[in-house]
């Protein structure tokens, strides 16, 4: 009996046919299956996982649940970015201004955060102003003018994969290799984009525990592109330790004026350059990714993409007066953590300090919660630097009501220093094209 049948193939292993699938997502789209059965088959997948031709056939069923995203009136190869997330993870708003400054059209659908930080459209909305919420017309006519846009995703996008994801949320069946490939890559292939970067995080602080997992994710994605006729890349990179220094959505926007400024030049900065070379090497600007690299260096040594970010916060409806200027962040209060001892920064706990900036107000436990857009820490060293006994090592902001003091001193225990300094860790391990 449907859809009993589909849940009782799965719980014993079989595969099921293209069409069962279909309907499958039909039906629960439209309301003739319950949240209950079909959570009974997301089970029965994450035990049993599914073949690469259902995990094919799933992608497709949600990408066209919705609206289809027509990017064809945008000259050029439009490539998309998707990170699976991280800890201090701002690369989209740096490669983005990069890319369109190199003349790769970018016309970009962000999603809000869940967890430790805002997503990019969180970050964004810390700019006063910006809107992420624009029409079809309007967002593609931006990218027609100024090569850059990145709105909000509509409602309308994938919406099995939106009902689905809010199941799997409440029933411990989001960690599961193929649901996670064709959630991902069912948005992106309705969102229109011509090509798919993805970075697929592995570590503490991710979905993938391993390097393994990460690939295999990885290697499923980029079949499921190919099989879509979107070419799709990969990189996998470590997501045990945060990636830039900034930590909240404000902060996480200054941090990334300041890379495009050519004033940092950490862990963000090199993975941000390599994520651009991928970026302009998919969309055919330049013949390698190290010249895309160079490419992304030279704009931000000359100051282009610095100003297409300006040109796009603009057109967006977003201040920029501040650029430059003086830091975004702003709160009630700012405290300063100094160092214990001097040593050599040797790791950050990037999950705990994720936790420790979602208490202070950077992120949601539920998607209805709201953030202070101007809480979290800036830490002070990179890893690998020697700090000094009583140099400031880290910057909190947040509201009046925060114990800073006592956040300082959790803070603190995320933070390792050492005599010796450890052998530098790559930011990005490893890319499949
Ligand atoms: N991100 C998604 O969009 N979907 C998942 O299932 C997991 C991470």
């Amino acid at each position: 009996m449907w859809p009993i049948s589909c849940i009782e193939k799965k719980r014993y292993g079989n595969a099921l046919e293209k069409e069962e699938i279909k309907q499958l997502i039909k039906d629960y789209v439209n309301g003739t299956i319950p949240d209950y059965q079909m959570a009974a088959w997301l089970m029965a997948v994450c035990i049993q996982g599914m073949t690469y031709d259902e995990t094919v056939a799933l992608t497709m069923a949600m990408a066209e649940s919705g609206k289809q995203v027509n990017l064809q009136s945008i000259e050029g190869i439009k490539v998309d970015k998707h990170s699976t997330g991280g800890i201090a993870d701002t690369v989209t708003l740096i490669c983005a201004p990069l890319a369109a400054a190199a003349g790769v059209p970018i016309a970009k659908m962000s999603g809000r955060g869940l967890g430790f930080t805002g997503g990019t459209i969180d970050k964004l909305e810390s700019i006063p102003g910006f809107q992420t919420a624009i029409s079809e017309e309007a967002f593609v006519k931006q990218v027609q003018e100024i090569g850059i846009a990145v709105i909000q995703q509509t409602e309308d996008i994938a919406v099995a994969d939106k009902k689905l994801y809010a199941l799997r949320d409440t029933t411990a069946t989001v960690a599961s290799l193929p649901l996670i490939a064709s959630s991902i890559m069912s948005k992106k292939i309705a969102a229109g984009a011509d090509r798919i970067v993805l970075d697929v995080k592995y570590g503490k602080g991710a979905f993938m525990a391993t390097i393994e997992e990460a690939e295999e994710l990885a290697n499923t994605m980029i079949s499921i592109g190919s099989r879509s006729g979107r070419k799709t890349a990969a990189l996998l990179s470590p997501m045990d330790k945060p990636l830039g220094l900034g930590i909240g959505n404000s902060i996480e926007v200054d941090e990334a004026i300041s890379v495009l400024g050519n004033t940092c030049h950490g862990r963000l900065y090199e993975a941000a350059l390599q994520v651009t070379g991928l970026i302009l090497y998919m969309g055919e600007v330049v013949a390698t990714i190290e010249e895309g690299i160079e490419k992304a260096k030279r704009h931000i040594e000359d100051g282009s993409g610095l100003a297409k970010c300006k040109d796009w916060i603009a057109a967006q409806g977003g201040d920029t007066s501040w650029i430059g200027r003086r830091m975004l962040t702003k709160n009630e209060q700012e405290y300063t953590l100094y160092a214990p001892q001097s040593g050599y920064i040797t790791d950050y706990d990037g999950r705990a300090l994720g936790e420790i900036v979602m208490q202070m107000g950077a992120g949601r436990a539920k998607k209805e919660d709201t953030i202070d857009p101007y809480a979290g820490l800036w830490l002070q060293k990179e890893i690998g630097d020697f700090i000094a006994q009583d140099e400031p090592l880290a910057i909190l902001y947040g509201k009046a009501h925060l114990p800073m003091e006592k956040l300082g001193e959790q803070i603190q225990t995320c933070i390792q220093i050492h005599k010796t300094k450890d052998e530098k860790e790559d930011v990005i391990k490893k890319m499949i094209l």
